[in-house]
């Protein structure tokens, strides 16, 4: 087939595409850029212009694009089959990475359930646990826990344990009651504290909430050390640990959503290596598949999964799946990009580049219009505020970080906001030179848009 010529792409895009979080209006009525290739950490558009991958396409990214390792992975497999399922047939592939699965995540997670998106990763999470309690002789642990200004993905189960309201209030009459927690989100603290004089005051009242819920709560879900789309919201240091603690106290399944959060990005495999947590549910997805191909899995310890065990009569099955569940291709991307991992020993490489990134946005606090600037790892939030004194945001309809992301665009740099916090999210291959030029952009761009 010719390629397409741009004009002719984007008339399409216009008249019949429907993109995802995005007010289609605007959309349409505005020049858009068309994405036709990736090499390392750059994007190309149609013209032939670069611009280097500032949140990893959507924080998937993670050894850059068009990798040759991960590109002849797949390519070998396409060779062998490109689908086959996992209901009634076993496959290389899946199997493989089950077990690199088990052997690199905390300890005591040892079985492997695939599916294809980070929320259906963690509507497998929701349904285990409360299934798991059913079959474990507590069916009155049914009900869920979960953060303020949560995001676990958007099917009604994970919109369920959501707590954003702008995307999760509307649907709200669909939903399951779930019992929230106060998140840690201490540039706007909901107790009105400091840390650290507050003592953590906010895991506190959660895990004393959890320990008071110990006969009715199935599980407690929570994004590990960052929440992600709440705006990159940066746990305080022992939060994180509190909150596991109250569960185990509680006999409460701790769902580490690790969606986000999983394969480096903290600057650790996983998030909860920090403090040394170990969740009886972990959901992985984005980065899992060297950020390639749509792969999500959720890991269960031998506890979960014994309780799943019986005789065929018992129905004690599982009975859930997608047809897609632990596609060849995918696992075999996921695979490959577990050896580069290792071979390029990418864990311990980032030190550095985590540094360098705070080092660079050191002189980014005192920007007139920036509030908060949140780092884990190589996950940044900006949060850009009309009033640094009352932290007041700006009117929704003045788009800021829109208006912010499109000024780094044509400085060549692609960024994606939340609202008005910023995103910085790129892939670990990039270079410390890159990630100063990431924050420079970053900072021109709003010194264009707010002065
Ligand atoms: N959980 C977290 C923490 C996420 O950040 C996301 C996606 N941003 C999801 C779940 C949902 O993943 P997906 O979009 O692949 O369904």
């Amino acid at each position: 087939m010719e390629p397409n010529p741009a004009a002719e792409v984007m008339g399409a895009d216009k008249a019949h595409l429907w993109h995802p979080f995005t007010p289609m209006r605007q959309w349409a009525a505005e020049d858009q850029l068309l994405i036709v290739r990736g090499e390392g950490n750059y994007l190309y558009d149609a013209r032939g212009r670069s611009y280097l991958d500032g949140v990893s396409s959507l924080w998937v990214t993670v050894h850059g694009h068009n990798h040759p390792v991960i590109n002849a992975a797949i390519k070998d497999q396409v060779d062998q089959v490109a689908h086959t399922t996992l209901l009634g047939l076993a496959s290389p592939p899946a199997a493989l990475l089950a077990k690199a699965l088990a052997g690199l995540a905390p300890a005591g997670l040892t079985r492997v359930f695939y599916s294809d998106a980070g929320a259906t990763g963690v509507e497998i999470a929701l349904k285990m646990a409360f299934q798991f309690w059913a079959q474990s002789g507590r069916p009155g642990k049914k009900n869920f826990a979960g953060l303020r200004h949560a995001y676990h993905g958007d099917t009604l189960g994970a919109v369920s344990v959501g707590g954003m309201d702008l995307f999760h209030e509307k649907f709200r009459p669909l939903l399951f009651e779930v019992t929230r927690l106060s998140a840690p989100y201490c540039y706007r603290c909901p107790l009105g504290l400091t840390y650290p004089d507050c003592s953590l005051a906010c895991a506190e009242q959660g895990a004393k909430i959890i320990r008071q819920r110990a006969d009715d709560l199935a599980a407690l879900i929570i994004e590990p050390m960052v929440m992600g789309a709440a705006g990159m919201i940066a746990f305080p240091d022992g939060y994180l640990s509190l909150i596991r603690q109250a569960c185990m106290d509680a006999d409460v399944l701790f769902i580490a959503d690790c969606v986000a959060v999983g394969f480096g990005r903290t600057g650790r495999m996983f998030a909860g290596e920090i403090e040394g947590v170990e969740p009886d549910l972990m959901c992985l997805g984005k980065g899992l598949s060297g950020g390639y191909l749509p792969l999500a899995a959720t890991l269960a310890t031998d506890r979960v999964f014994e309780a799943f065990l019986g005789e065929i009569d018992q129905e004690k099955t599982f009975f859930h799946g997608h047809t897609f569940t632990g596609n060849p291709v995918a696992c075999a991307a996921a695979l490959a990009s577990l050896d580069l991992f290792e071979r390029d020993q990418v864990i311990d490489s980032l030190p550095p580049k985590i540094e360098r990134l705070a080092k660079a946005l050191s002189l980014l606090r005192d920007h007139p219009g920036v509030g908060d600037v949140r780092q884990r790892g190589l996950m940044v939030g900006i949060e850009l505020v009309a009033d640094q004194k009352t932290k007041a945001g700006f009117p929704p309809g003045d788009r800021i970080g829109h208006r912010v992301i499109l000024a780094a665009r044509r400085r060549g740099v692609i960024l994606r906001p939340l609202g008005d916090v910023i995103v910085l999210m790129p892939p670990l291959s990039i270079t410390v030179e890159e990630l100063d030029t990431l924050v420079k952009v970053t900072t021109e761009a709003l010194e264009e848009v707010i002065g």
